[in-house]
């Protein structure tokens, strides 16, 4: 089998338990028996964590860390504000500028004591918001476990970020320490990685294997679930320690956990890397487009009359292009970068026409804009008159095609896969058991929706650059 057709896949390890310094142990084992076997993990660190390493001395837990991959969970995991609650009542700008002010001291902090930059960072527990993969977009890293995802992928770029889809294969967590659990485990995993074999998938896409919460491995319960359940916010003095299986049980979890580590090497199908690999492996973007590919795109748009992504342009992206090839016709443009609108595009009205020329001239305008905040306007301002972005999108590409008047869709607020997107943000989000019951998602939903303006699927570096 060639290196092609193997299954690109990350071993995933979620390191977090800030309460437990017996987690310590079990982390340091894990990361160096897979060092054994010559496997290469990815571990998601919670910043806390490795700040608890730094003042009890673990050095050695760090460097055996430090022969993996190492990416970041967060400052705090479940110890309330999470992610998600800190994003719920803030449009996607400012979510991100408390994002930053919530968890940057602590990506600092875990950067200086492993002496490298975070490759990324990966969903903890369900939380998420739009704008975490906006803050990992701005600082260059990708984001693991993302919600966002289109069919046939599960690597596709949002909010500037590189995401890549959280529904993985494994969790071994409760298993290792009891032969006929791991065993049972570890032959539905080979079945769920022969069905992810079969699957269709197309361009970028990795095998997110979950090997397990190092803490979960020695604890019968989560160290989260005991202090911070459905919003309970503890003080630090009163967090207490999950209950924890016996000390003569890690050698069976060890043994279980080498069965596994030799079930993965010895596995001909998959192309175990770390996650850093992959990143770099998808991270290209078409660096311009070509005038008659600006066309064809609008071709698209006129004909579907509805806001479009393709292959290798977010919606947003087209928008500028097409505003680029209206105000300044060139051979070629540059790809554009830009956000979605913060607030929900306005309806027009259904039986409006425009002349081609008062489109085409407010496409400048609509640069400039995009130019100045980083964000596409909701609503663009045409001879006078207010119309939605998605409607002022179906009408410019109307317009680059020759066409005059030119009209678009009253109610186009965002591409149509928004839809799918934001269902599964809801349907995810209030299942975390950390995470207050009845929480109101409405805004962070439609943040969400809006950002789709960015969606579109992650190729290999060769896809894109041939
Ligand atoms: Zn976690």
């Amino acid at each position: 089998m060639t290196a092609a057709e193997r299954i690109p896949t990350a071993l995933c390890f979620d390191v977090e338990d800030i309460v437990a310094p017996q987690s310590d142990d079990a982390i340091l084992w894990l990361a160096e028996i897979l060092h054994e076997h010559g496997l290469t993990g990815s571990f998601m660190v919670v910043g806390e964590k490795a700040r608890l390493w730094e003042r009890r001395g673990r050095r050695d837990v760090i460097e055996a860390l430090k022969k993996h991959h190492v990416a970041y969970h967060s400052t705090w995991h479940s110890v309330h504000p999470t992610t998600t609650e800190i994003c719920l009542d803030k449009d996607f700008a400012a979510g991100m500028n408390a994002l930053r002010e919530w968890d940057q001291q602590g990506m600092a902090d875990t950067e200086r004591i492993f002496g490298r930059p975070l490759i990324g960072w990966a969903r903890t527990g369900t939380s998420w918001g739009p704008s975490v993969m906006g803050l990992m977009g701005e600082m260059g890293r990708a984001y693991a476990y993302s919600h966002v995802y289109l069919p046939g992928h599960n690597v596709c770029w949002y909010a500037g970020c590189l995401g890549f889809q959280g529904e993985g294969i494994g969790g071994f967590d409760a298993t290792f320490y009891e032969d006929a659990l791991f065993e049972k485990k570890l032959a539905q995993v080979q079945r769920e990685v022969d069905d992810f074999d079969k699957t269709d998938r197309r361009g970028a896409q990795w095998l997110c294997f979950f090997m397990c919460h190092p803490t979960r491995v020695i604890h019968t319960e989560f160290w989260d679930a005991v202090n911070f359940a459905k919003g309970a916010n503890p003080p630090r003095e009163q967090w207490k320690p999950a209950n924890r299986h016996p000390d003569a049980l890690i050698p069976t979890m060890q043994n279980n956990y080498r069965r596994l580590c030799e079930y993965l090497r010895g596995n001909d199908r998959l192309e175990i890397v770390g996650w850093g690999e992959l990143i770099r492996r998808y991270d290209g973007q078409r660096p311009f487009a070509t005038h008659a590919q600006v066309e064809e795109m609008a071709r698209r748009v006129a004909q579907e009359r509805q806001v479009v992504f393709t292959d290798h342009f977010s919606a947003g992206e087209i928008l500028l292009l097409l505003c680029r090839a209206a105000a300044t016709p060139q051979e070629r443009y540059p790809r554009p970068t830009v956000y979605g609108p913060l607030s929900t595009p306005p309806v027009s009205s259904s039986s409006a026409e425009w002349a081609a020329r008062d489109i085409k001239e407010a496409a400048r305008a609509v640069e400039e804009e995009a130019a100045r905040t980083g964000y596409l306007p909701a609503s663009v301002t045409v001879s006078g008159r207010t119309i939605g972005l998605g409607t002022y999108f179906v009408a410019l590409a109307e317009a680059i095609l020759g066409r005059d008047p030119v009209s678009g869709p009253s109610d186009a607020f965002y591409p149509p896969a928004a839809e799918a997107v934001a269902q599964e943000v809801a349907r995810a989000l209030p299942q975390w058991v950390i995470h207050p019951e009845n929480m109101d998602l409405s805004l962070l939903l439609e943040q969400t929706r809006l950002q789709c303006w960015t969606l579109k699927p992650a190729w290999s570096r060769e896809a894109v650059f041939g």
